[in-house]
């Protein structure tokens, strides 16, 4: 069968994709209605990749061909994943399958920005405490909020526990199709009876008031059993437009934690575990670049992890830093993209008061020192210059220098609370005097 599939496969995909790509598929089962079709796949980013490129073409090829002509589905597996937990509990709710067996709490980078709700979550699912409930986690899009919520989940269910995960805006369809089709009390039962309740993006609850009033009597239910309740959103209670005041002021009850956008040192951890889980090596260069390069959200940078992984595979090219400069063109903001050393140089010495020469001379006097510190961070973060050039620039021996120099302003940023807000103010100064400028 395997081969059969591959065949088929082979003759109507170009040669590099099916090399790089679809050879790499393992044909696990065919569904007895013959319409689920499951292939077993390495690992995630071959799997994302596959999904996002290739899978409706594939599903046409399939179709063509007499054995699969029925063929609606097909699944990736990737390969040593856990499944059995899903098998183990497909009784107690439809929802559990959603679970993303890659988020758990040993995947989960762990930094000042996400301690709290992080130390939360794991107390909550290790000590079995009931201390704060319900817990409202909000932040931005991006910086872990599911990942979070699922590893209690995952962690719970193999307590054997019967957790419940949804997302806000499923809990509101299955309450709508649980009216359509009269079956409320096996919804209420399903919602009120669960060990804990894993409610996301619960923001989707705006305007719509009788979806809000059905999860008001959940929530008080479960609330009022003891049971654990934990939130997400990408917003506080108060601003969540139209919410029902007593939903807001249960929403308020517990604890309420915020995840911030990570600094460079999480960020820098984040790549290299994600980058570790996938197999794909990346220098400490690389890493830098990309951590100083991307601001806003972890999911970004999962996405420039699957660029870098199938420019490798496609192309057979190395990673290096010009090919992941290029992958990144496009997500680095437009007001940098002009900017240069020479600008970065002017700001710095007209607010630190010193002279353009003193930077690149070997005065080592701590304003000076300081000075130089923020001329190669900047320049790193904000233009195109590799270390080897900005080493040139300012006269220093070699780039291991400027890279040694990065990692101590690193350290110095996350130590040193007004360092970090003098760097952020001149960041700003530059990035202003080049959008006038242009
Ligand atoms: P949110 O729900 O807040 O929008 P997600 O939980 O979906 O964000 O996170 C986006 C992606 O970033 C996920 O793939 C997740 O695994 C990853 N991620 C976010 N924070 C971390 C972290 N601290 N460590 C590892 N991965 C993270
Ligand atoms: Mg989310």
């Amino acid at each position: 069968m395997k081969n059969k599939i591959l065949e088929i496969f082979k003759k109507d995909i170009n040669k590099n994709y099916y090399e790089n790509y679809i050879s790499q598929l393992n044909f696990k089962k065919l569904s007895d209605d013959n319409k689920t079709i499951t292939f077993e796949i390495p690992n995630k980013y071959l799997s994302n990749y596959i999904k996002t490129k290739f899978l409706d073409t594939l599903k046409q090829i399939l179709k063509k061909n007499p054995t699969f002509k029925n063929i609606e589905n097909i699944n990736l597996s990737i390969l040593g994943e856990k499944n059995s937990m899903k098998k183990q509990n497909t009784n107690k709710s439809k929802d559990i399958v959603s679970f993303n067996k890659s988020y758990t709490f040993e995947n989960f980078v762990v930094g000042p920005s996400n301690e709290e709700a992080y130390t939360v979550c794991k107390t909550i699912v290790e000590k079995n405490s009931k201390q704060y409930n319900p817990v409202f986690i909000y932040s931005s899009t991006g910086l872990g909020k599911t990942h979070l919520l699922q590893s209690v989940g995952n962690c719970l269910l193999e307590k054997n526990k019967n957790v419940l995960y949804i997302s806000a805006e499923n809990f509101m369809n299955d309450y709508t199709y649980s009216i359509k089709i009269d079956s409320m009390p096996k919804f209420r039962e399903k919602y009120r009876k669960c060990d804990i309740l894993l409610l996301d993006d619960v923001a989707f609850l705006t305007n719509k008031p009788h979806t809000q009033d059905e999860f008001f009597h959940t929530f008080n239910e479960l609330h009022s059993s003891n049971k654990q309740i934990i939130m997400t959103s990408d917003r506080l209670p108060s601003k969540i437009h139209n919410l029902v005041d007593r939903l807001q002021t249960r929403f308020e009850w517990g604890l309420i934690i915020d995840i911030k956008p990570p600094q460079l040192k999480t960020k820098i951890d984040i790549i290299k575990k994600k980058s570790e889980l996938n197999g794909i090596i990346l220098d400490d260069e690389i890493i830098q670049y990309i951590a100083l390069n991307i601001d806003s959200s972890i999911r970004e940078i999962e996405s420039i992890l699957v660029r870098i992984n199938a420019s490798v595979n496609l192309l057979n090219q190395n990673i290096d830093l010009g090919l992941v400069k290029e992958l990144l063109k496009n997500q680095i903001s437009e007001k940098n993209k002009f900017i240069t050393i020479v600008d970065i140089i002017e700001t710095i010495t007209k607010e630190l008061n010193i002279k353009s020469q003193d930077l690149k001379s070997s005065k080592r006097t701590a304003k000076i020192v300081k000075a130089r510190r923020i001329v190669i961070y900047l320049s790193r973060k904000l233009t195109y210059n590799s270390m080897p050039e900005i080493a040139k620039y300012l006269r220093m021996k070699n780039h291991s220098s400027i890279s040694k120099n990065i990692k101590k302003t690193e350290q110095l940023i996350d130590e040193d609370k007004d360092f970090e807000q003098l760097i952020n103010s001149i960041k700003k100064k530059i990035e202003t005097t080049k959008i006038q400028d242009n």
